[in-house]
């Protein structure tokens, strides 16, 4: 029987830790790690992590910032918020939430940030230094998966692992990062040949594709470690990439959706929050 790799008791876990080491450095320095969110528009699923990032903050002990604009607003308008927090010496993360406006031009606005408050790690600079195998601020959900897999101890040297997605997001880094930690990756999309056959060799298999329930019994060798990074609603509930209920037996490990990967992309962001203010105070 599988191991449910529980991401709310380990995120639960990373942010007394984080909040643990920020009361200490408060403590030190008299400064405190500080957060800005650039929320532009009103996409309710936007507001829900942003009010979710914010409470997070403001519980680790961070200083934190919602900078919240309508939905008319210009590429310029974002630029002069994110130079303002570039800027300021109390922010040490800044992060402006996916999606934009379709008027804003998103990769002007991401590469406007600086690199070292770039706790999203979207910056070319960060995904470069994490694609040379670097220290970086690294993309918070893939870095979350990471973490979870060492906190359950499973082993990725040598491992076959297998990505379904290629995202800037997920997919890649995630796969970058599974490279780094010694595992033999193969990326696949939408235009993958064989999609299961490949899947069913996969030591570790990571679903980042967005399409509910996708991945069945064919795509998994029994005892692989299955990661469903997947969101999808299906007749009113959230669901994963994998068909949870239908794999679970013949893994290892997998983590459910609710409650694996998403809870710790936050916890995530406050580690990078973290680790940025570190960087930046030379702590
Ligand atoms: P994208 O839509 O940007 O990327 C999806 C990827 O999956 C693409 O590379 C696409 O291939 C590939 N893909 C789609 N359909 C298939 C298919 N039938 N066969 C093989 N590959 C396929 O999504 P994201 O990476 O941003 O997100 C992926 C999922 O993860 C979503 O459900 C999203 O909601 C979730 N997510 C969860 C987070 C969390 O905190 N847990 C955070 C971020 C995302 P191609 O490139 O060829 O189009």
């Amino acid at each position: 029987m599988a191991v449910i790799l529980d991401g709310k008791m380990l995120s639960a876990k990373f942010r007394e830790g984080i909040k643990a080491e920020t009361e200490i450095l408060k403590h030190k320095t008299g400064k405190a790690p500080g957060i800005a969110v650039i929320l532009a528009g009103d996409d309710p699923a936007s507001n829900v992590y942003v009010t979710s990032k914010e409470r997070t903050a403001i519980e680790c002990g961070f200083h934190s910032v919602v900078e919240r604009v309508s939905a008319n607003v210009t590429t310029e308008d974002i630029l002069k918020l994110v130079k303002k927090f570039n800027d300021d010496d109390k922010i040490h993360g800044i992060l402006v939430q996916l999606p934009l406006p379709r008027n804003c031009d998103e990769k002007t606005i991401l590469r406007a940030i600086k690199p070292e408050k770039d706790v999203d790690g979207f910056h070319p600079y960060n995904v470069g230094l994490l694609n040379i195998g670097e220290d970086c601020l690294m993309p918070c959900t893939p870095f979350g998966v990471m973490n979870m897999l060492a906190d359950y101890g499973i082993e990725l040297s040598g491992k076959n692992a297998v990505v379904i997605g290629r995202s800037n997001i997920v997919g890649k880094p995630i796969a970058a990062m599974l490279l780094k930690a010694n595992a033999t990756v193969t990326i696949c999309h939408s235009k993958t040949k064989n999609l299961a056959e490949i899947c069913s060799k996969a030591d570790i298999l990571v679903a980042a594709m967005g399409r509910p329930k996708f991945v069945t019994r064919e795509f998994i060798k029994t005892g692989a470690v299955v990661i469903d990074v997947g969101i999808n609603r299906l007749d009113g509930k959230l669901c994963g990439d994998v068909d949870y209920d239908g794999v679970k037996d013949m893994c290892s490990f997998i983590t459910p959706v609710p409650g694996g990967v998403g809870p710790m992309t936050i916890t995530t962001l406050m580690q990078n929050t973290l680790k940025a203010f570190k960087m930046i105070e030379k702590l």
